[in-house]
C-alpha cells in the first residue's frame, strides 16, 4: 500500500520536523523562542567565564586560586544542595569578586518538571544562596541549559535573568585539556567573525555528586588566562551585559 506508507512517512516527519523544532527551542543554548535569555553583548574583546555545578570542595577552590592568580573575576551558578553542605566556599566565590548565580537547588531536568517543582528549585536555590550572600541573587541558568516557557515565568517572578551560553568547553567529556582548549578557541573565534562577546560554559563540579575531580578544566583556565593575556580581552561577570 504506497498511499498508505506515504501517508505514514509524512506524518512521521511532520512529527519529526515538530521534535526537532520543540528540541530547539527547548535545548539549543541560542534559542530564544520559549523567552529571552542574557547570553552575551556585542563587544567581542569582552568574555564572561561561567562555571555550572559547584561548589565543589576538591576544584572550586583551585579555581579560585588560578582566577585570582589572573585577576579575573568570574561567574559561578551554583546548585543550592552543595550550596547547604559548602557554604564557606559560596562565601569566598562572593568575596573574591565573583557572581554567584542560581543553577537550581537539585539539578533536575526542568522540561519534564510540573510548575509547582519549578518553582520550588528556582526558590529553594534562591534561599540556599542569599542565606549564605545576605544579598539577592539575580541570575539563574537552567540545568542542562533545558527550559520551557514556564521555566521563564518562574524565573522572572524571582527577579532572576535567565542566562544560557555561547561557547562551550564540553567539559563534561573526559577528553581532556587540549580538546578543552579546541573547543573554547572554535567557540571564542566564531563569536568573534559574528562580532559577539563570549559566555563560554565549563564546570568546577558536577551535578550528580560533591568532589567531581575537574583537574582538566582548572587547567584549560590557567591556560586560556595565560594564552589571551595582552590580547585587549576584558573579562567580565554576566552583570556587564543586559538582555
Ligand atoms: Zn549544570
Amino acid at each position: 500500500m504506497p498511499g498508505l506508507t506515504s501517508e505514514v512517512a509524512a506524518v512521521a516527519a511532520a512529527l519529526s520536523l515538530g521534535a526537532g523544532c520543540w528540541w530547539y527551542a527547548a535545548m539549543w543554548p541560542e534559542s530564544q523562542i520559549f523567552g529571552p535569555a542574557l547570553i552575551a553583548g556585542n563587544n567581542p574583546d569582552q568574555i564572561a567565564l561561567t562555571f555550572d555545578d559547584g561548589p565543589n570542595d576538591t576544584a572550586t577552590p583551585m579555581l579560585l586560586d588560578v582566577l585570582a592568580r589572573h585577576g579575573v573575576t568570574a561567574t559561578f551558578f551554583v546548585i543550592g544542595r552543595f550550596a547547604r553542605q559548602q557554604p564557606g566556599l559560596v562565601r569566598q566565590l562572593l568575596a573574591a569578586g565573583h557572581l554567584v548565580g542560581n543553577h537550581t537547588m537539585n539539578h533536575p531536568w526542568l522540561v519534564t518538571q510540573p510548575a509547582a517543582a519549578i518553582r520550588r528549585e528556582l526558590a529553594d536555590c534562591n534561599a540556599a544562596l542569599e542565606d549564605v550572600l545576605g544579598a539577592p541573587v539575580r541570575f539563574f541558568r537552567p540545568p542542562f541549559g533545558a527550559r520551557r516557557p514556564v521555566v521563564f515565568r518562574a524565573a522572572r517572578d524571582l527577579g532572576l535573568t535567565p542566562v544560557l551560553w555561547n561557547v562551550s568547553g564540553n567539559d563534561w567529556i573526559p577528553d581532556g585539556v587540549e580538546a578543552i582548549l579546541e573547543n573554547l578557541g572554535s567557540g571564542l573565534d566564531r563569536n568573534r567573525r559574528r562580532n559577539r562577546g563570549s559566555n563560554i560554559l565549563l564546570h568546577d563540579g558536577g551535578h550528580l555528586r560533591m568532589s567531581m575531580p575537574r583537574l582538566d578544566t582548572v587547567s584549560a583556565v590557567d591556560r586560556l588566562l595565560a594564552n589571551r593575556r595582552g590580547e585587549g580581552i576584558e573579562f567580565v561577570t554576566l552583570d556587564a551585559w543586559s538582555i
